[in-house]
């Protein structure tokens, strides 16, 4: 019998999953009068925690971690992707990674997971994009350059587009991030619509600009017949580290101490007001409450609502 050190965590190896299938991936609730389906492109594996979150020592980040029952060396992070039936639109919040690989073999799985939740791709009106990063403009289209959801105008901000699409960024150490964006944003060019702070650019969908993670990253207040949420992007990547320390750093920040410093105001903002949130990179399905807890913030998973319609 192996037995489980102060700081060390157990977790389930891979070899202990079932091959039998699991529970479908995609989960619905009522906003108002708005339908949501939160669906899935499948859990990004980031690997150790002290190569993505910095500003604050390993040991320290072990600790967080350690205490919430999490591995230190297996950092995952979800990417639930909500499907908003709104004033007579169907809007979806970010893309997935599409056939690009790199955090691991089990992303990609956003078409089958509409699918499975009976979601036709044709029938989306709108996706909407809170930045252009892989895991999240990734999804947009085929490698071909076909558009995955093929009857949908695309939401952006212009600042994400022009700094993701730039080609004399290549070159540079997010040059992966670039080419990726530029294989899913050019082949759309004539279908993009560039949002601002603040304008209601969908029924009941509000833009709010949340600079730092990239320069044009946004969230989105969703609102229906007076229930909101708020859709956070990657103001915080993660439930524990970024919500306990919100001055943390995450590796793939633009502008860290900008990224912190937003991160701070609007969850403070979202904790005071007790608005709902959706998280894409929360554990499976993202959606619950955010409060303040000492110097940082503790986030409360709502319970899932599984009533037979
Ligand atoms: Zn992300």
């Amino acid at each position: 019998m192996s037995s489980i050190k102060p700081g060390e965590t157990p977790s389930a190896p891979a070899s202990a999953r079932t091959a039998r299938p699991q529970s479908p991936y995609f989960y619905r609730f009522k906003l108002g009068d708005a339908d949501v389906s939160v669906v899935t492109d499948g859990p990004l594996e980031l690997g150790d925690a002290s190569s993505n979150f910095v500003g604050v020592s390993e040991e320290e980040v072990r600790r967080m971690l350690a205490r919430h029952y999490l591995p230190t060396d297996d950092v995952v992070l979800e990417q639930n992707v909500p499907v908003v039936e709104i004033g007579g639109k169907t809007v979806l919040f970010e893309t997935g990674m599409g056939e690009v690989k790199i955090f691991g073999p089990r992303t990609g799985q956003l078409q089958k997971s509409l699918r499975a939740a009976g979601i036709d791709p044709a029938s989306v009106d709108a996706v909407v994009l809170s930045h252009a990063h892989i895991d999240h403009a990734g999804g947009v289209c085929a490698p071909d350059g076909t558009p995955l959801f093929p009857n949908a105008q695309i939401y952006i901000s212009e600042r994400d587009f022009i700094d993701w699409t730039d080609e004399s960024r290549l070159s540079s150490p997010f040059g992966n991030q670039v080419e990726v964006a530029r294989k899913n944003l050019l082949p759309v060019r004539d279908r993009l619509v560039f949002f601002k702070d603040g304008q209601e650019f969908l029924p009941g969908i509000q833009a709010i600009a949340a600079p730092g993670h990239t320069f044009g990253h946004h969230c989105f207040m969703v609102s229906s017949a007076g229930a909101s949420f708020c859709f956070l992007g990657d103001l915080t990547h993660h439930h524990v580290l970024l919500m306990e320390k919100p001055l943390m750093e995450f590796a793939y920040d633009a502008d860290p101490k900008q990224s912190a410093q937003t991160r701070t105001r609007l969850l403070g903002m979202l904790a005071d007001q007790r608005i709902p949130v959706m998280s894409y990179h929360f554990a499976w399905p993202g959606f619950g409450n955010v409060g303040r807890d000492g110097d940082g913030f503790r986030y409360f998973p709502a319970p899932m609502q599984l009533d037979p319609l």
